[in-house]
């Protein structure tokens, strides 16, 4: 997370940053990325855009400082090797990676399974470990063209293996020319119904306009089929800043369903790229909608480095920057995770509640890290996913308190999950393991805990509702306990 601390008031500016274009793997055109903590490989990238960021920013009179926070901090405070693993890297908070066109992606023998199933369970073996759990969200791939072969990977990839996105690539899978078809609106109608989003590589302007066409195609598909999936379809375009110059790019990008990543934009194109964002785009948005929702931070590491990346955070941060705090966290990084669901397979827990007044929250947090720490030591424990609330607000109050954490227990083939959800709602902290039900509740699935009166969201709150508050630290410590327990 970074931070900005006004050295006359004291206050603190805060930003949590999101790659949202990101490669884990071994490309069969000589780019990789195979271990992630490996020298070269992604916390090294970070741990190098951060000491960057350092430079630039040492001559402002604001302090800079990047670090984990909250209880994250506090759960790498409570293991060595993780501390170590993740020293100096938290410039970038969270990242989205995904499959290269990866040069073991499927072998001989493997017929029967879509094409690139080996690189998905490659991303899925990476981002369900912790320390990387608590830092990478995954995608998986497929070509559409694989008609059910690639639908059936979509279902495994995110039921089975617990990938929150698909990420594919017409020109280097060789389906440049059929983008505009029946197999891709299927991929898009059914990443809808898993409420995953989708991120196309895009090069040329014609194959941004085919996805603008096939993406509708698949919204009049779903408005017939059930209105309530409509918003589920999310497509992110890569790479806009390639088609700059086209201002039809705008157009499409106002798409109720469409959003934007910058990952390859530099120089020049940076502040041309925000400039027309403000113009063109913010008018066919109107009045409720904003042109900073659009548009999304990634890197695309390794295809682009250090400079790219500390160009576009250091120009968003910068006064010529033509927007608010509240678009800079929104680009750098609340925009992707409002697309992104929240980690999660099939759950078979029940329902368990907690409450204590805001002044034990400290406590109560530091006790259930500690906990997790000493289940995470046991070989068969592991943090499969931790997921972040981050609501961006006027006067840079992001303070990302709120989370859902993912315990996972296996033995032998078995596997269980645990979701725990940490939330403070006016002065109470609430510490909740969650169902199937609550994980498929709105709040969850879309991120947003702001309390309204949308029915959907009601229930929730209504079982979240609070009776009555624990006071005493023993009661609250054996009850952290009971709910981190498998059967
Ligand atoms: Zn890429």
């Amino acid at each position: 997370m970074l931070e900005f601390e006004d050295t006359e008031s004291g206050k603190i500016h805060r930003f949590y940053v999101v790659d949202s274009h990101h490669h884990i793997g071994s490309d069969v055109d000589g780019h990789n990325n195979r271990n992630p903590v490996a020298p070269g490989g992604t916390f090294d990238f970070y741990v190098k855009v951060g000491g960057r960021l350092s430079q630039l920013f040492s001559d402002k009179p604001d302090i800079f400082r990047f670090s984990p926070h909250g209880f994250l901090n506090e759960c790498v405070r409570n293991n060595e090797k993780w501390k170590d693993t993740l020293e100096g890297t938290w410039a970038v908070d969270q990242t989205v990676v995904f499959p290269f066109n990866d040069d073991f992606k499927w072998r001989e023998g493997d017929e029967g399974n879509a094409i690139y199933w080996r690189s998905n369970d490659n991303i899925s073996r990476w981002v369900t470990r912790a320390p990387y759990s608590l830092r990478l969200i995954g995608f998986g791939r497929v070509v559409p063209t694989e008609g059910k072969l690639a639908i059936n990977e979509l279902h495994r990839m995110v039921e089975t293996l617990g990938l929150r996105g698909l990420k594919v690539h017409p020109r280097s899978d060789g389906w440049s020319s059929i983008i505009v078809s029946p197999e891709v609106k299927n991929i898009l109608v059914e990443a809808a119904k898993l409420n995953v989003p989708v991120l196309f590589d895009t090069r040329g302007f014609g194959q941004v306009m085919d996805i603008y066409e096939v993406t509708n195609m698949a919204r009049s598909e779903l408005q017939s089929m059930d209105k309530a999936l409509v918003t589920n379809l999310k497509v992110i375009m890569a790479h806009i800043g390639f088609h700059l110059g086209h201002n039809e790019l705008f157009t499409v990008l106002s798409h109720p369903n469409i959003y934007g990543d910058i990952s390859g934009v530099h120089d020049a194109g940076v502040p041309r790229l925000f400039e027309e964002a403000k113009e063109l785009l913010q008018p066919n948005l109107g009045r409720y909608r904003n042109w900073s929702e659009k548009i999304l931070f990634g890197t695309d590491y390794n295809y682009f480095d250090v400079p790219h990346a500390v160009q576009f955070i250091s120009y968003v941060l910068s006064k010529n920057f033509p927007g608010t705090p509240e678009d800079a966290q929104r680009i750098l990084g609340s925009n992707v995770l409002k697309l992104v669901p929240p980690f999660k397979r099939e759950t078979k827990t029940t329902f368990t509640k907690v409450h204590v007044p805001i002044d034990l929250a400290e406590l109560t947090e530091r006790a259930l890290a500690k906990q997790v720490a000493v289940l995470v030591s046991n070989e068969s424990y592991d943090i499969s996913g931790i997921d972040f609330f981050i609501d961006p607000h006027p006067n840079y109050q992001v303070r990302p308190r709120d989370f859902k954490i993912t315990i996972s227990r296996r033995e032998n083939n078995h596997q269980e999950d645990i979701n725990l959800i940490v939330i403070s709602v006016l002065d109470i902290l609430t510490i909740a393991r969650l169902d199937n039900n609550m994980m498929n509740s709105s709040p969850i699935k879309n991120r947003i805990l702001r309390y309204d009166d949308a029915i959907s969201r009601r229930s929730f709150y209504e079982k979240l509702w609070p009776k009555n508050l624990e006071t005493n630290p023993q009661k609250m410590s054996d009850f952290i306990k009971s709910i981190t327990q498998t059967r």
